[in-house]
């Protein structure tokens, strides 16, 4: 049997490739950070991690890790229910909750399982789900998992969301769920107007934060700090896998009932290892300094700034961002990585998108900013950007 299994992989693999999309992996050799190395040798600056707040070689988490080892062991050997629930997974729980003002938080391996365990357990098939047409990947697995009604409304769009609600008003529940940042425009889930519907609508509001939590609003707190509705939403989930520290774990947190009703039926919880206590004790490390300080989010706010306003100086075209991501649009797929590759002989490590993850005609570099990233990083981005731009006719 295998024979034939082979040949029909290769076939479909040597498709992949030829139509461009086979991904192939750049492998590095030195920690995250804004500055690294590849194995070819080459030193280069990194401007396309979620290392956001510049926390994925951090020395307060990477002490707090190696502390935990000696505390706590390497490995749990369970999933939390059994015998896998140690002191630094419900001190980091709490923290959580605390940080985003909600009343109780569960961990998760990754944010793709908590959005995976999310929706079945808590409705059916006589409820509706209304999600975004952007939403991550996870979320768009995980409602399939669920029996409920499934509505979408396109990007933002709330004229669309209202008509979808609209829809789905004989169900018995309604919850609308949503990316807080999406990550191919950096835009934000317009939090304001979405929970007006929500009221408008008797439905609920799930937020995933994976891309805004640590970055966006004043002190981090994700979108519902930035439209000063915290503690609104019934759901949050996001991931320690970005802006908190970058290694791995995630979270749903929001009303007790839910959670308390997650931890019951919630399937990648019930049945998935519970995460090192050394991730628990670096994430701990991570909303105490959140607590004591926006130092981070100060610096990855101007840098934002600083990087949107020289681009578009420069003549760039760059989608309007309340994230730290920036769209450099140039709306051709080959041009997207012949700027990309160009970039990376200038040191400057960046991905071109295109064709079918964004749009087509909508082929754009993704420039993911970071708290890291200095004055010199950002000048020197800016600097290879605009020769590369000239050097491909992008820019005058
Ligand atoms: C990255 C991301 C996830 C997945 O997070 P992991 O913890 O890496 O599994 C889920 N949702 C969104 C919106 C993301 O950006």
């Amino acid at each position: 049997m295998y024979n034939r299994f082979q040949e029909h992989l290769q076939k479909e693999l040597t498709a992949i490739d030829e139509a461009g999309l086979f991904k192939k992996e750049r492998i590095i050799t030195s920690p995250q950070g804004a500055e690294i190395k590849v194995n070819t040798g080459q030193e280069v600056l990194n401007f396309c991690a979620n290392n956001y707040l510049g926390l994925s070689n951090n020395p307060e988490l990477i002490k707090a890790a190696k502390n935990a080892l000696d505390t706590h062991g390497y490995g749990m050997s369970s999933v939390r229910f059994i015998c896998g629930t140690g002191d630094l997974h419900k001190t980091l729980e709490k923290k959580i909750a605390d940080f985003f003002g909600t009343e109780d938080t569960i961990l998760y391996a990754a944010c793709f399982d908590a959005n995976g365990g999310v929706f079945e357990p808590l409705l059916d098939a006589e409820d509706a789900i209304i999600s975004d047409s952007l939403n991550h990947a996870s979320i768009i697995d995980g409602v399939r998992l669920s029996k409920a009604q499934r509505y979408r409304y396109q990007n933002a769009d709330m004229i669309d969301l209202e008509k979808q609600l609209k829809a789905a008003q004989e169900q018995r529940f309604r919850l609308i769920v949503t990316d807080g940042v999406f990550s191919m425009d950096g835009n934000v889930a317009p939090m304001d107007k979405i929970f007006e519907l929500a009221k408008k609508y008797d439905a609920m509001v799930m937020i995933d934060e994976s891309h805004s939590a640590g970055v966006v609003g004043k002190t981090g707190r994700g979108v519902t700090e930035l439209f000063n509705c915290k503690g609104k939403a019934e759901i949050i989930t996001g991931t320690l896998g970005k802006a908190f520290g970058g290694a791995i774990g995630g979270f749903t947190t929001g009303k007790k009932e839910i959670i308390d009703m997650l931890r019951q039926r919630s399937r990648p919880y019930l049945f998935s290892n519970s995460i090192p206590p050394l991730v628990a004790a670096a994430g701990i490390a991570v909303f105490d300094m959140m607590t004591r300080t926006n130092e981070l989010q100060d610096r990855l706010h101007n840098n934002t700034a600083y990087f949107y306003k020289k681009m578009t100086e420069a003549g760039f075209d760059i989608k309007p961002t309340q994230s730290a991501i920036c769209a450099v649009m140039l709306y051709d797929a080959k041009l997207s990585q012949e700027f990309a590759s160009k970039l990376l002989n200038e040191g400057i490590y960046v991905i071109g998108f295109y064709f079918p993850v964004v749009p087509k005609d909508l082929a754009r570099i993704r420039v993911q900013l970071s708290a890291a990233h200095t004055q010199e990083h950002l000048d020197k981005a800016i600097t290879a950007f605009t020769k590369i731009g000239k050097e491909l006719g992008v820019i005058k």
